[in-house]
């Protein structure tokens, strides 16, 4: 259940009104909007009675949330949100390309192929040092080696980094390198990883698990919000279907799904998507069509030579082609509105 407060409500009526929600063996949560403050009632095992509260000074209105998923829905929060990472934003109307390599498999390769990206038009630069891999002989990535190269990167490129936290044991190491944590498509309901986030004051980068239904990937989400942290992107990779033409199946249905059910922005990854470089740009178009707030895609600056996910990986030159036209397909979506 929500509580609305008039946008006139003083500190000390929100406070009375968290009181009486505590009294009742509920947890609150204020959670401020565009002009006014709501306060989710969180925890009720059953019905709420909303006269006990519709009483009360500054109240202006009491709803039922419908949906399981409570901070992370439209209903408690019709307002986008947004995200602030040093100069760059994603969300508000934003198109916010991420860009890299797979992984991070050497100072020359990280810091040739981020001046290239950044060159191109990337906002924020990804790389993976810790690395989950299908096969436990494949490159595990460099560790924390891996996260000293990319505060490097950061510092020669002005660049905020993305990288993927893998467990509970790393999280404390990778969160003072990150600017972005990334939680993986394989960790999506790892809720011990869930609530650890929760408690960082980094922004989380949430993909969807590879079978994961839209209610599950946002409940997933709903662990991190309801943990404290409000900062999370969604980003859509692609799901596990029969075909043989894609490594994944980019479900581009999602994004509007997302957008209608969550404030949260949403982030397309065609390349894990595609799992092949000739499907990325067009997959991107699409990103930039349907509505999502930005893109993730992998760049090589040698993709035959590198150590993961090399085949899906971008030539500099067609990372140049991608961002020309992700913007204007950006620039001809940006003003119209969701139907
Ligand atoms: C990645 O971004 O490098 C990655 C491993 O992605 P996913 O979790 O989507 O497979
Ligand atoms: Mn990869």
């Amino acid at each position: 259940m929500l509580i609305v407060m008039e946008k006139t409500a003083t500190d000390e009526q929100i406070e009375k009104v968290v009181l009486a929600i505590k009294a009742r063996g509920y947890r609150a949560r204020p959670i401020p909007g565009g002009d006014r403050v709501s306060i989710g009632v969180l925890y009720n095992k059953g019905a709420v009675d909303a006269s006990a509260f519709l009483g009360l000074m500054g109240v202006k209105d009491v709803v039922p949330v419908t949906r399981p998923y409570k901070l992370v829905s439209r209903e408690v929060q019709p307002e986008d949100s947004h995200i602030q990472v040093g100069d760059v934003r994603i969300g508000n109307g934003h198109f916010t390309i991420m860009a890299g390599p797979c992984a991070v498999e050497s100072e020359k390769q990280t810091m040739e192929t981020a001046r290239l990206v950044k060159k191109a038009g990337a906002h924020i630069f990804r790389g993976g040092a810790f690395k989950p891999r299908t096969s436990p002989y494949s490159f595990q990535g460099l560790g924390k080696e891996g996260l000293k190269i990319l505060a490097r990167v950061r510092e020669d490129t002005g660049m905020p980094i993305i990288t993927e936290i893998m467990d509970e044991s790393t999280f404390d190491l990778v969160e003072a390198y990150a600017d972005i944590i990334q939680i993986g498509t394989r960790n999506m309901q790892n809720f011990s990883l869930l609530k650890r986030a929760g408690r960082s004051v980094k922004p989380v980068f949430l993909k969807r698990g590879l079978a994961a239904t839209i209610e599950e990937w946002l409940m997933a989400a709903e662990y991190i919000l309801e943990g404290g942290n409000s900062q999370i992107m969604l980003c859509e990779r692609g799901v596990r279907t029969f075909v043989h033409h894609s490594r994944n199946t980019l479900d581009l249905s999602a994004v509007p799904v997302v957008r209608k059910e969550s404030h949260l922005p949403i982030i397309i990854d065609p390349s894990h998507a595609a799992g092949r470089r000739d499907q990325v740009i067009p997959l991107s178009r699409a990103a930039a069509a349907v509505g999502a707030q930005g893109l993730m895609v992998e760049v090589h600056h040698e993709p035959d030579k590198a150590l993961s996910d090399g085949a899906q990986s971008l030539y500099p030159y067609q990372f140049d082609e991608l961002i020309r036209q992700v913007r204007a397909i950006h620039d001809v979506y940006a003003g119209s509105s969701d139907i």
